[in-house]
Parts: C-alpha cells; sequence; structure tokens
C-alpha cells in the first residue's frame, strides 16, 4: 500500500475489504447525534528503549513511524498512542529518560493534539508515578465532533485491574449521557480474556463491559497484544493494533508467548499503525505499514 493516501482515495480503501475492516458498528447510526466526519490514527506499543534481536532497528522504528504519520496525506484530527510508550526498566531514572526521550520524537508529529495513556511498561512498576509526570492523568475522557472517548487504565495496578475507584469513577461518567451516545474507549490490555496466561485480559475488564453494554455505540481501541485482532462481547467491538517494536504470535498458538523473530527479508513485517475514520456514524480501520514493502 501506498504510505500516503489523499481523502478520496482513504475513502475508497474503506469501502474495499484486504487491510480495510469496515466495521459497520453503529447500527443505531439513524439516532445517533448527526457528527461530523473525522480522522484519527492510532498507534501502539512503540516500546521505546527495547533492545535486541527480535528489532535490530530499534533505535529510529519510532521515528520511522512519526515520520510514517506526517506523510500521509490526510493528516489525523488527532493521534493517539495506545500505552508501552517506553520498554520497562527496573530503574527510575532510566524510565524518565526513556519517557522524555519518547516525548522528544513524538514531539515531531505534525499533528499537535496527541493523547496518551501508560501501558505496563510504562507504569506497573512505579504504578504510573514516572509517567502521570510527563503525560498526566492515565484515566479520562475527552469529546470530539460528537463522539465521546473515554481512556481506561489497566496497567498502573500491577495486578492488571482497573480497580473499584476507576470503575466508580467510568460508571458516574457514563451515566450522563444519552443512550444513543457514540463512545470510543481507548485502552492498553483487552478489557476482555483474550488469553489470561499470557497477562491478556483485564482482571476486572467484564465490570468495564457490563457498564458498557447499555450503550448501543460502543467501540474498544487498545493495543498490548502486538497485533491485529478484532473480537466482539455482545454488540461492542473491540479492536487491538499493530506493535511499533515487534509482532507477537496470535493469542494461544504455541506454548509461550515470545516476540515472532525479526526477519531480514523482510523488515518492519507485522508492525505499523491504524487509521480510523469516522464517516457519518460508522467508523472504517485501515492499516498502515511503518514502511513500504
Ligand atoms: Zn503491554
Amino acid at each position: 500500500m501506498k504510505q500516503g493516501i489523499d481523502r478520496r482515495e482513504f475513502l475508497k480503501l474503506a469501502g474495499v475489504g484486504g487491510a480495510v475492516f469496515a466495521s459497520g458498528l453503529y447500527p443505531l447510526s439513524a439516532q445517533a447525534q448527526a457528527a461530523d466526519d473525522f480522522f484519527f490514527v492510532q498507534l501502539s506499543d512503540t516500546h521505546w528503549g527495547f533492545q535486541g534481536p527480535p528489532n535490530p532497528d530499534a533505535k529510529v522504528t519510532l521515528k520511522k513511524a512519526v515520520a510514517a504519520v506526517n506523510s500521509l496525506d490526510q493528516q489525523p484530527d488527532f493521534i493517539v498512542f495506545t500505552g508501552d510508550l517506553t520498554h520497562t526498566t527496573d530503574d527510575p531514572a532510566v524510565r524518565r529518560q526513556r519517557l522524555a526521550e519518547f516525548r522528544d520524537i513524538v514531539g515531531e508529529l505534525k499533528v499537535k493534539n496527541v493523547r496518551f495513556m501508560p501501558g505496563e511498561h510504562d507504569a506497573s512498576l512505579d504504578k504510573g508515578a514516572a509517567y502521570q509526570e510527563f503525560f498526566g492523568k492515565t484515566h479520562y475522557t475527552f469529546d470530539h465532533k460528537g463522539v465521546h472517548f473515554i481512556v481506561l487504565d489497566n496497567v498502573s495496578d500491577p495486578g492488571a485491574s482497573l480497580g473499584e475507584e476507576q470503575l466508580a469513577w467510568l460508571a458516574a461518567d457514563l451515566k450522563q449521557l444519552a443512550a444513543s451516545q457514540r463512545i470510543v474507549v481507548f485502552t492498553h490490555r483487552p478489557l476482555f480474556d483474550l488469553a489470561p496466561d499470557w497477562d491478556w485480559a483485564t482482571k476486572d475488564g467484564a465490570k468495564a463491559v457490563s457498564l458498557l453494554m447499555p450503550y448501543p455505540n460502543v467501540t474498544v481501541f487498545y493495543g498490548h497484544i502486538h497485533q491485529e485482532n478484532h473480537h466482539t462481547t455482545g454488540h461492542i467491538a473491540h479492536h487491538a493494533a499493530k506493535s511499533l517494536i515487534f509482532p507477537l504470535p496470535a493469542p494461544g498458538s504455541q506454548p509461550k508467548r515470545a516476540p515472532i523473530a525479526w526477519n531480514a527479508a523482510e523488515p518492519y513485517k507485522g508492525l505499523g499503525f491504524r487509521g480510523v475514520s469516522s464517516k457519518k456514524a460508522d467508523l472504517a480501520l485501515v492499516e498502515f505499514p511503518v514502511q513500504k514493502a
């Protein structure tokens, strides 16, 4: 796929199969508020600071991804990073150094409306303390063109839970919304049990899903599993994004979770980022490579 696509090409792509996942997520679109079209980009699991054979190009991969986003002909309304901005370290000073370097590199994005959330690599060893120094709150909401976005933190708790306090906050936030409100949730781990043995689950994720269930227009975007995955719980669609450091195997496809080896013949295979186009009341997903094959 060509790296830079214009809006017309994007909409054309969004109408066909292949790399595009046209979700048709909003069955009650006729009742939904008339919302303006918009486009956002999701990047995930950049793991800045990682070094090792699964990505011998790790020092430049994030910079290449930033350049790839900057080269899109249609610049997004906003960009979201769904966690694991940095690779884990036991050293609090190194953690802060990595967060600072990450912040500086993504500061080169042309689009300045950028949203962040932590992954367990950023936050689980200090309950999000260093992350918050750089990026602020780990759970929050924002609104854009008629859509209510909710960022959930299922990583600052080392037990991989949202916790009662955050669930109560979520319940209170949802309570103020009309039933027809379009809602998009961003989180790091899956909210459902994708592969609990591999830490691909949120202990109390089912509680969040049940709070969201009364709302017919909900979509969840997450990261953590370093590959695309599309799953539904009832009417709620959950979409995992690719990583920008190394891909991981399909859930439960092998005994141990381990990075897929770097292939020098096909560098960057399995890495990429996602564009999400909201048109009328539907979302369309398109997957972009970090560099052209
Ligand atoms: Zn993670």
